[in-house]
This record gives C-alpha cells, sequence and structure tokens, in this order.
C-alpha cells in the first residue's frame, strides 16, 4: 500500500498494469554516473558527515533525540530519513556509513539494516505484496534460498528459480504485470558463478537486485550495469574484521526512501556499533581485496593443479566458465574460492581436520582465512537434491581467503591434503 500510494505520486514511476495487489513497474532507470575519482580514494573520503572536526566517526549510541518542542518534534519525526529523532528510524553513525556505501557503488543512496539478510527481506516485503511474482537465480545464499521457498511462499508471492548463467533466464522468466523483482547473486554462494550484469540491468518492467556481497563495492559496481538495488551483507568484506553483523541496501533515493518507510515497520535497524566497525572496515577495504585476491588467486591456481582436488572454483582461474564477464564486470576476482576435495565427503572431513593455519568457521571477508563444508553448513537447510541441482557436491569446500601470506596458506592446503594422500 504504502509502495503503491508512493509509486503513483512520483513522477519517475509508470504503472504497466496493477490489480489485486500485484504491480508491475516501467523504470525510468536514470543512474547517476560515477565520479572520476578512483574508488581506493573514495573509501577514505567518503560517509564523514557524522564527524564535525573529529578524524575519526564518533559511535553514536544513543536511541533517541530531545527536541525544543513541539514543532521541533513534529519535524525529526515525519522528515525521511530524519538522524536525530530516533534511532529505529535512522541514526548519524549509520548514516555515515550508508553514505559510503552510496559513493563506492555510484549510487543515490543507500539504507542500512541489521544483517544482510535483514536487507534482503526487508527489500521483498516492501516492493512485493501476496500475488506478486519473482524471478530468482537457483543459486543464492541458502538464507536467501529459504526465505523465497518458506515465507514468501507462505504470503503467497510466487519464486521462479532460473539458472541465471544462461543467456536471456531471467528475461524469459518475467511475467509482465506480475513480476516484482529479478533477483540474482554474483558471484554466488558458493560455486562462484557469475550473473551477467548488463543483461540483468537491461531488464525492464521489474525491479533488478543483486547480491554482490562476495564481489563487495571495490570489485563490481552493479549499478553502472543498470541493475535498480544492490544488497551487501556488510557482515563480510566491507566490515572485514568479523565483527559487525550487517547489511545494506544502494540504488535510487526515492526507491530505498520507500523500503526505509518499511523499514522502520519491519524493524531490522543495524546497531551504530556495526555500522561504526564496517565505516573503519571501508577505510582498508581496497588493501584488503587486492591483496586478499591475488592471494586467492594463488591458492585456486595451487588447488586447481594438486591431484587431490577434483575441481577448483574462482572467477580469476581461466579454467572457470565465464572466466570472460568475471574480467568484463569485475575489477578483481574476489577472496573467495571452492574446491572439491577428489575423495569426496570423507576427503573433505579430513582436510577441514587437518588444517593447521586456516580456521573452520563460516563466513567470510575477514583477516583470517576460513574453510566451510556448505553441504552442511551455510547450504545445509538444502534437501540432498537441491544441493545436487546447486551443484554442491558432498566434496565441495569453500574458502574465505584472508591476509595471511598465502605461502603459508598454500603450504598448509598442500599437507592437509596430502597427508591424505599418504595415509590412503
Ligand atoms: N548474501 C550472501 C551472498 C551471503 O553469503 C550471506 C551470508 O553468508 C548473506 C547474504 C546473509 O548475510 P548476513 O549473515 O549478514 O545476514
Amino acid at each position: 500500500m504504502l509502495l503503491a500510494g508512493y509509486l503513483h505520486e512520483h513522477p519517475e514511476w509508470r504503472f504497466l498494469a496493477a490489480g489485486s495487489g500485484t504491480y508491475c513497474l516501467c523504470v525510468t532507470k536514470d543512474h547517476p554516473t560515477p565520479g572520476e575519482q578512483q574508488p581506493a580514494t573514495t573509501a577514505i573520503t567518503a560517509g564523514r558527515s557524522a564527524n564535525g572536526t573529529s578524524l575519526a566517526t564518533p559511535l553514536w549510541a544513543s536511541s533517541t533525540w530531545v527536541s525544543t518542542g513541539l514543532v521541533d518534534a513534529r519535524r525529526r519525526a515525519t522528515g525521511r530519513r530524519s538522524t536525530e529523532f530516533y534511532s529505529r528510524y535512522a541514526n548519524p553513525t549509520v548514516r555515515a556509513f550508508e553514505e559510503a556505501i552510496a559513493a563506492l557503488e555510484g549510487a543515490e543512496d543507500a539504507v542500512a539494516y541489521s544483517s544482510g539478510m535483514g536487507a534482503l527481506t526487508t527489500t521483498i516485503l516492501a516492493l512485493c505484496s501476496s500475488g506478486s511474482h519473482i524471478v530468482a537465480q537457483h543459486q543464492l545464499y541458502a538464507g536467501t534460498l529459504a526465505f523465497l521457498q518458506g515465507p514468501c511462499a507462505r504470503f503467497g508471492i510466487d519464486v521462479t528459480f532460473v539458472d541465471g548463467t544462461k543467456p536471456g533466464a531471467f528475461a524469459a522468466a518475467v511475467q509482465p504485470g506480475r513480476t516484482m523483482l529479478v533477483l540474482a547473486e554474483t558471484p554466488s554462494n558458493p560455486l562462484l558463478e557469475l550473473i551477467d550484469l548488463d543483461e540483468l540491468g537491461a531488464i525492464k518492467g521489474p525491479f533488478t537486485v543483486v547480491d554482490s556481497t562476495f564481489a563487495t563495492p571495490l570489485g563490481q559496481q552493479p549499478i553502472k550495469h543498470g541493475v535498480d538495488l544492490v544488497i551487501h551483507s556488510a557482515t563480510k568484506g566491507i566490515d572485514g574484521h568479523n565483527d559487525a553483523t550487517l547489511g545494506v541496501i544502494a540504488g535510487e533515493r526515492d526507491l530505498l526512501d520507500e523500503i526505509w518507510g518499511y523499514g522502520v515497520l519491519h524493524g531490522a535497524t543495524p546497531s551504530p556499533a556495526d555500522a561504526l566497525n564496517a565505516l573503519r572496515g571501508i577505510r582498508t577495504l581496497a588493501v584488503r581485496t587486492a591483496h586478499q585476491s591475488k592471494s586467492a588467486m594463488q591458492i585456486s591456481t595451487a588447488l586447481a593443479a594438486h591431484p587431490e582436488v577434483r575441481a577448483a572454483h574462482y572467477p580469476g582461474l581461466i579454467s572457470h566458465p565465464q572466466y570472460e564477464l568475471g574480467q568484463r564486470q569485475m575489477r578483481s576476482s574476489g577472496t573467495v574460492l571452492a574446491f572439491e576435495a577428489a575423495g569426496g565427503l570423507e576427503h573433505a572431513t579430513s582436510v577441514l581436520d587437518r588444517v593447521r593455519l586456516v580456521r573452520v568457521a563460516t563466513s567470510l571477508g575477514g583477516p583470517e582465512t576460513l574453510m566451510c563444508h556448505p553441504a552442511t553448513s551455510t547450504h545445509s537447510s538444502l534437501t540432498a537434491e537441491e544441493l545436487a541441482d546447486a551443484g554442491i557436491t558432498p566434496g565441495l569446500l569453500r574458502v574465505s581467503v584472508g591476509l595471511e601470506d598465502p605461502t603459508d596458506l598454500i603450504a598448509d592446503f598442500t599437507q592437509a591434503l596430502e597427508r591424505v594422500t599418504t595415509s590412503a
């Protein structure tokens, strides 16, 4: 209702069809052009609105703000994204983080949430109603999949899953007048599949949404390709230190204001402390990403050549089926790779047991190299059939490459794999 009312009033949006609570929208994709400044510099200069003369951004921990009287209180209460009213609405520290993300994505604005899932679910529930339709990539983070298959189905939101790596698959599944969202994740979790951002950005009608968590804003800018909304789990590379749980959406300001309006009611509000940690993470994002993606390339090359590895998956490898696409749309190939232990589940189990430097943990993007077994951790909610369908084999291991020296990491993977060879 909120969304419909808002869009009817907004000059840049035009309804193609409306009926029984479902809408299809035609968007004037008037995306801002990014500035001349290099992203590594923007990571330093952006998001300083809460600073005053302080070089470091202050932590505004307050949940509420004092008004001078009724007129002032009403101004704060009714202003869109007023940062000095109540922190479920907005908060100066969180706002600084949002501004930094908007600048890095080349977006008009951004809005933060309590987690990546908070950002995703708020977007879906803000833009879809009962009877709406979503087109989604078949390979997604399992939490996103579970939300699309569970609560969405319960709320009467239909989802069509497609293999988004096939040219034209998303566009072909769009139902004009009914599809509200086209949702992709690139690179995808856990197999590092890529989605063609130009193709996605060219889809007219529904809102196009990209979960760009694995790339970070330093790795790719989906909005430049015409995509409407970019979502990140900032818990990952953006924060970069495993000490914040945070999500963020970037895109056109008017659309984000509308999602924000719904989000105030939904309440997946970010913590200012997490926003501050993530803002500090942004300051070093460029150097971290450069080091980690270089290491990921070296490690995936070593793993691809190892006799006990059936396959290595990393967009920077020439053997990756979408290598050319990655080179075209990504600034760096990312910090996450996956590989399949040749001996299946038993072998993967022994690799996880034997690594010494690499830590066995889920999540990604931090300074410590982490490894997990997607079939029993991040994607454990999938059935055996769904796992097979998504290509998540029993021997698959996902690695988030950290900031250690890659030589030490390669030695650790090699000893973990080779010990199996000698004892077999
Ligand atoms: N998107 C991707 C690609 C993820 O890998 C994850 C979590 O691993 C999420 C979204 C959810 O993020 P969060 O855990 O911050 O809710």
